[in-house]
């Protein structure tokens, strides 16, 4: 363990003990088993146990070794010692979220791949669930048990989702419904409820965990500005709002106070250049699937948001920019189509354009009753994508359209 970790989690511990905590259970030592069976951390890690043993054969984890050595490894590089006790999975599902169970299984959602802007930030939202896990907060926690409980229905209804999904039902569906990405959001850590002190104390060892591994600090306060402001451009958060239900701002007021104490935990610190080379090679295999299943959510606001912030940093335009049409096509507001041809036309300028930018366009030529320009579109498509699921039908539209053209 590297001296800083060591002392700052030496620090955490006089201090709650000072503070008479009684149910402060200490820092975790590097190996740790629950020594008892018949206590509640033995039935938290036996319950833990189940649920990763469950999941194992959920068909909703991703198996792309390249992608999973570099979460692992990022773990580690962070984690110091504690690595070892720790078995990192990344889950298929498009809500932002990680979670660390008290047995050592870490959770981490496609979607915090998605979102994250940078190493940086993902090795943060790591460092943070690291530090519930040496800290014990899940034991520490009163309704320990509840917790238990909580993890349990949660990661239940992953596996769940996994069934359904291979038997038609719509991805994104999950237990979270149709808020999706946003509504775990809110529950930011995850399975386990903590108390405010825990949610601070985490992010604050979050922090020191990156420093003290040359990682940018700076980008603690940065992730969950970029989470906010999804929030606010979000579908969801604007219904809430019509609504008068005071949507996040009233769910959730404590956002901007974290981001307030991280940006001062870190105003002192240098900030490094944020690095987002190697997350962004292990993401671009996943990037159009992880849109769609972020597009399939609905939530036309937070979509458009996630997609405009990565055309700002470049790469991917031909998959970035027929993701945004789709959306567009989607929400199908005034000026949509039209935007959302400009967009696929705008993502035939790319290398990386999908094939299937070519049966959007041409179903986007069609509706503006332009039927030459849609068959060749839907030509392209074909070319490109022979064996595509849709050619018989794709192949009659073009028989139709030639029709309607001579
Ligand atoms: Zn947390």
């Amino acid at each position: 363990m590297s001296r800083l970790f060591r002392s700052v989690l030496i620090g955490a511990t006089a201090l709650a003990t000072l503070a008479g905590c009684a149910t402060d259970q200490g820092v975790r030592t590097v190996g740790q088993r629950p020594e008892a069976l018949d206590t509640t951390e033995a039935s938290l890690w036996y319950q833990m146990d189940q649920m990763e043993e469950s999941l194992l054969t959920s068909g909703r984890l991703l198996e792309d070794p390249a992608l999973n050595a570099f979460v692992t490894d990022l773990v580690c590089r962070i984690g110091g010692e504690y690595c070892a006790d720790i078995r990192v999975y990344v889950l298929d599902s498009i809500d932002f979220n990680a979670m660390m169970a008290p047995n050592g299984m870490m959770l981490v959602n496609s979607g915090l791949l998605l979102r994250a802007s940078s190493e940086d930030e993902l090795a943060f939202v790591l460092g943070h669930e690291m530090a519930h896990f040496v800290e014990n907060h899940a034991l520490e926690q009163r309704n320990a048990n509840r917790n238990a409980a909580v993890t349990a229905a949660i990661v239940g209804s992953v596996i769940s989702v996994g069934v359904a999904a291979s038997t038609g039902v719509a991805p994104g569906q999950g237990y979270s419904g149709t808020s999706g990405s946003i509504a775990t959001a809110l529950a930011y850590g995850g399975a386990f409820s903590y108390s405010r002190e825990r949610e601070a104390e985490a992010d604050r060892i979050g922090v020191e965990l990156i420093a003290e591994a040359g990682l940018d600090p700076t980008a603690a306060p940065r992730i969950w500005t970029n989470l906010l402001d999804e929030l606010k451009a979000s579908d969801d958060e604007r219904r809430a709002r019509r609504a008068d239900r005071g949507g996040m701002y009233r769910t959730h007021p404590l956002i901007q106070q974290r981001i307030d104490t991280l940006s001062e935990q870190t105003a002192s610190m240098a900030m490094i250049e944020p690095r987002t080379a190697e997350l962004d090679a292990v993401v671009s295999p996943h990037l159009k699937d992880w849109l769609d299943a972020q597009i399939a959510l609905r939530d036309y606001g937070s979509s458009l948001f996630l997609i405009d912030r990565r055309l700002e940093t470049g790469g991917h335009e031909g998959i970035l920019h027929a993701a945004r049409g789709r959306v567009l096509a989607m929400r199908g507001e005034e000026g949509d189509r039209e935007a959302a041809l400009a967009a696929y036309q705008a993502a035939t300028q790319y290398d990386d354009v999908p094939a299937d930018t070519y049966r959007l366009m041409g179903e986007a030529y069609r509706q503006a009753g332009e039927p030459a320009a849609a068959a060749t579109a839907f030509t392209t498509y074909l070319e490109l994508d022979p064996n595509a699921r849709d050619a018989r039908l794709v192949e009659r539209l073009i028989e139709t359209l030639s029709g309607e053209n001579s």
